[in-house]
């Protein structure tokens, strides 16, 4: 068993995606000299949303801090091996930037991607309308005759591995000084606002300066320890993996039929998912695949735009879940009002491998300097949940 002081500066609860970012963010940061713990059950990380990810980025979000968000994570996998490099040594990232393509099947909704496109513009993000024409001329396997037009993005969106993501984070935090311990937080003591101690499963518990809520669908049942409400909630989300009887040639941008319905190639197959037909709230427990929504919804959306994808073998398939937050789909991050120390990262609802080095940075800041000093995120605070005042984001996937 892991030994562990009385104390910590920063605890963080739950050691995937976001815990790992954080607890990198605080050690590579010279002006922050505190002790960092994370706190995690699982150390196969199998049930983490991290490890069930599709793994892709993009900056053609609707809201301007999500597309800021998603560019600091491009610049950051750009420069990957520089920032997590331990021992000369770094995990692969294999960026593929093939761009995301969001198809428009009537003129309407054509109207919309464009509107969206001109402040994606001006947020820096590189998009382009596209006419039917071009798109058969530039992916020649779709059916054009099935669009109004589409909206691509450039070469900084496409996919990445994401397990190389988080474990350079983790193995460089852990080189940096970080202490991951093998155990679970089951209380959270809080006396005049603030949280004291982090009570553990085994039995242990630790002070804190400050506590950040990183354990994804859980998020809810962590902040009701410190009596705080978080409108977050696992949704159910399958991953399928299918072959086609006649492979595509050339690039297939990750692409987002007008249902919802997405795929993309990996290596020689294609992945793809989709927004369930009855999204609502499962069991934490809950990882089944739902066999039925690969043949009712996603088999014949993808096959109307690619007809070679109307002959196509399933090949593998998993269960995960978002940490779905009800109130707008958007990141929860910042401290809570009620309980001073009690910071959260939470509520990425399927934005979060992207979005993670941009929010570990930014928790830093908060915790290091008491205010962000690279983007401001404190529109995307609690303030809003309690207020009820929800950020639209139009772009959910
Ligand atoms: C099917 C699917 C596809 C996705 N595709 C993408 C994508 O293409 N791009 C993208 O950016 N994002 C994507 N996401 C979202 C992304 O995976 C998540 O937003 C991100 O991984 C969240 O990381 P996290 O660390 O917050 O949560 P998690 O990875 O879920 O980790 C939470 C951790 O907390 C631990 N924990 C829970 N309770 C406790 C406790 N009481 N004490 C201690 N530890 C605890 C858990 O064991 C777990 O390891 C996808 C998600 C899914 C499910």
């Amino acid at each position: 068993m892991t030994d562990l002081d009385s104390s910590y500066d920063v605890v963080c609860i739950g050691g995937a995606m976001m815990g790992s970012s954080t607890a990198y963010f605080l050690t590579e940061n010279p002006d922050f000299d505190g002790s960092v713990l994370v706190v995690e059950p699982d150390w196969t990380y199998d049930r983490a949303a991290t490890t069930r990810a599709q793994n892709s980025i993009r900056e053609q979000f609707t809201n301007e801090l999500n597309i800021r968000l998603s560019s600091f994570g491009v610049d950051f996998i750009a420069d990957f091996h520089e920032h997590v490099q331990v021992d000369g040594d770094s995990p692969e990232i294999n960026f593929r930037g093939t761009g995301y393509l969001f198809l428009a099947d009537t003129e309407e909704l054509y109207e919309t991607l464009e509107r969206e496109s001109e402040a994606q513009l001006s947020a820096g993000a590189d998009v382009e309308m596209l006419r039917p024409g071009d798109v058969a001329q530039r992916f020649p396997y779709m059916d054009a005759d099935q669009l109004a037009g589409a909206r691509l993005g450039g070469m900084r969106e496409g996919s990445f591995d994401g397990w190389a993501l988080f474990q350079g984070l983790r193995r460089r935090a852990i080189h940096n000084g970080a202490t991951y311990v093998k155990d679970r937080v089951v209380d959270l003591d809080v006396e005049a606002g603030r949280v004291t101690q982090i009570r553990l499963e085994s039995g242990r518990s630790v002070a804190c300066g400050h506590a950040v809520n990183t354990s994804g669908c859980r998020a809810k049942q962590v902040a009701a320890m410190a009596g705080v409400e978080l409108p977050i909630e696992p949704r159910a989300r399958t991953s399928f993996v299918f072959d086609c009887r006649t492979p595509i040639e050339g690039i297939v941008p990750l692409t987002i039929t007008p249902v919802g319905v997405h795929f993309r190639r990996e290596q020689n197959h294609y992945m793809t998912g989709a927004v369930p037909e009855h999204d609502v709230a499962v069991d934490y427990d809950d990882l089944d695949v739902r066999h039925d929504e690969f043949e009712d919804l996603i088999w014949p959306a993808v096959a109307r735009f690619v007809p070679q994808f109307d002959q196509i073998g399933l090949v593998t398939s998993w269960g995960g879940q978002y940490d779905y937050n009800t109130l707008d789909h958007n990141l929860i991050v910042g401290p809570s009002s009620a309980v001073e120390n009690l910071v959260f990262a939470n509520g990425f609802s399927g934005h979060g491998l992207q979005q993670g080095p941009a929010v570990g940075r930014a928790i830093s800041e908060l915790i290091t300097y008491g205010e962000y000093r690279t983007i401001d995120l404190s529109p995307f605070g609690y303030g809003r949940i309690e207020r009820n005042e929800p950020i639209v984001e139009h772009a959910v996937i």
